[in-house]
């Protein structure tokens, strides 16, 4: 989960890195109010989940409260690279003698941790990165020594950060170790880290990323969680506990079980979907091992609400959990939506007990169902019938 730069540097000043005070606020005129009470020139900071704000007009500053009050108006409602500002910042505005470069990321394709750092900051990473690769300083963090005062000041040293910030620079450093590991974050960046008139090291902007899978360590963490801009079919997916992630310009819904089945499935059903007008799978949902008739219900129930999706193809290889029982499950679940099922449902099954789950399909006889045996034809069908009812509709 990405975070805004206010709950990033809410992060950071709770870990004692260096930033600035500042408040969110939603109209023009708290953002006057918010001006007033930090009593300072500001910065009015459009708060969306992208960078390049500055750029696109979405960082501006402000002398006074009636300043402040036109900026956020300015600011407030604009569209930056696809995100609405309905937020923004107003902090405190500071003199700036230099902009630097500090992140701490996990590092995939190397497994391990990376420490990226440049007394050459302000400019996008990605355009440092290849205009000026030397000036970049990538270091690979041990995650088990971590990093302290030593390890800071060898970072501090290769960055060719300067000599009268170094001292403060190492410990914003730890610091924002200390943050990375704490709160479980997958990246934490500070781009510009500013050195200001006074010799101050201040984190101006802020990103953080955290790791969703380590949620559970951090109930603290659900009140970050921006319902806003949540898709609301993700977002009713999760409350239900299900593994589902929403595909953009798809018209099949998706469901199986295991997540390698369901990725092959989305890829079976791109392919087919070209003979059908490009048609494209529009979601995946992993029903896990055990299909119940409920969790059927709760994915069927997820993926039919999705006015993309056109048809749905339920890909199941019985298992532990029986095709029989996946058969009841799907009978039950289309019992438990009544009319609210309304689109055609393509199901396969195959594997553990599979007479007996065909068996129970085609006697239950449902007039949304077809079965079809072989996934490639299933896929086919399914792809098929979307076309059609796309035309139509
Ligand atoms: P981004 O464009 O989304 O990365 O937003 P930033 O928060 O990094 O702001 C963009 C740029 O605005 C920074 O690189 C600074 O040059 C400038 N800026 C941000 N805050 C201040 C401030 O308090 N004072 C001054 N003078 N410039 C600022
Ligand atoms: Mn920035």
């Amino acid at each position: 989960m990405d975070l805004y730069e206010y709950q990033a540097k809410d992060l950071f000043a709770a870990h004692g890195v260096p930033v600035l005070p500042g408040r969110t606020v939603e109209t023009a005129d708290d953002a006057a109010a918010a001006a007033a009470e930090l009593g300072t020139a500001v910065v009015v900071k459009a708060q969306v989940k992208t960078g390049g704000r500055g750029k696109a007009g979405g960082v501006k500053l402000a002398q006074d409260p009636d300043e402040a009050r036109e900026k956020a108006d300015a600011i407030l409602g604009l569209d930056i690279k696809g995100h609405t500002v309905h937020r923004v910042l107003v902090t405190t505005a500071s003199d700036i003698v230099e902009e630097y470069y500090f992140s701490f990321l996990l590092d995939r394709s190397n497994r391990t941790f990376l420490a990226m750092a440049s007394a050459e900051g302000g400019m996008e990473i990605e355009q440092l990165a290849v205009e000026r690769p030397d000036a970049l300083a990538r270091v690979a963090i041990d995650p088990i020594a971590g990093v302290d005062r030593a390890m800071a000041a060898d970072i501090v040293a290769r960055a060719k950060f300067p000599a009268v910030i170094a001292d403060q620079a190492a410990d914003v450093i730890v610091k924002l170790w200390q943050t990375f590991v704490a709160e479980d974050a997958t990246l934490v960046e500070v781009n510009p880290l500013v050195r200001d008139p006074q010799d101050k090291i201040i984190a101006l902007d802020g990103k953080v990323t955290l790791d969703e899978n380590a949620g559970f360590r951090h109930p603290e963490h659900a009140a970050l969680v921006d319902e806003r801009t949540e898709n609301p079919l993700e977002a009713k997916a999760k409350a239900k506990n299900l593994n589902y992630v929403k595909l953009d310009g798809g018209q099949v819904g998706i469901i199986g079980n295991g997540a390698g089945l369901v990725m092959s499935t989305l890829d079976v059903v791109a392919y087919a979907g070209e003979r059908h007008g490009g048609v494209k799978p529009a979601n995946f949902l992993d029903i896990g091992g055990g299909a119940s008739a409920q969790v059927m219900a709760d994915g069927l129930d997820v993926i039919l609400g999705d006015p993309d999706v056109h048809s749905v193809f339920v890909n199941v290889f019985g298992g532990i959990t029986a095709c029989d029982a996946v058969a009841t499950g799907i009978v039950e679940a289309l019992q438990i939506l009544g009319d609210s099922a309304s689109k055609p449902l393509v199901v396969r099954l195959d594997g553990n007990n599979v007479i007996e789950g065909r068996r129970i399909l085609d006697e239950a006889n449902h007039p949304l169902v077809t079965q079809v045996d072989t996934m490639d034809n299933a896929a086919d069908k399914a792809a098929e019938l979307a076309a059609a009812s796309s035309q139509g509709a």
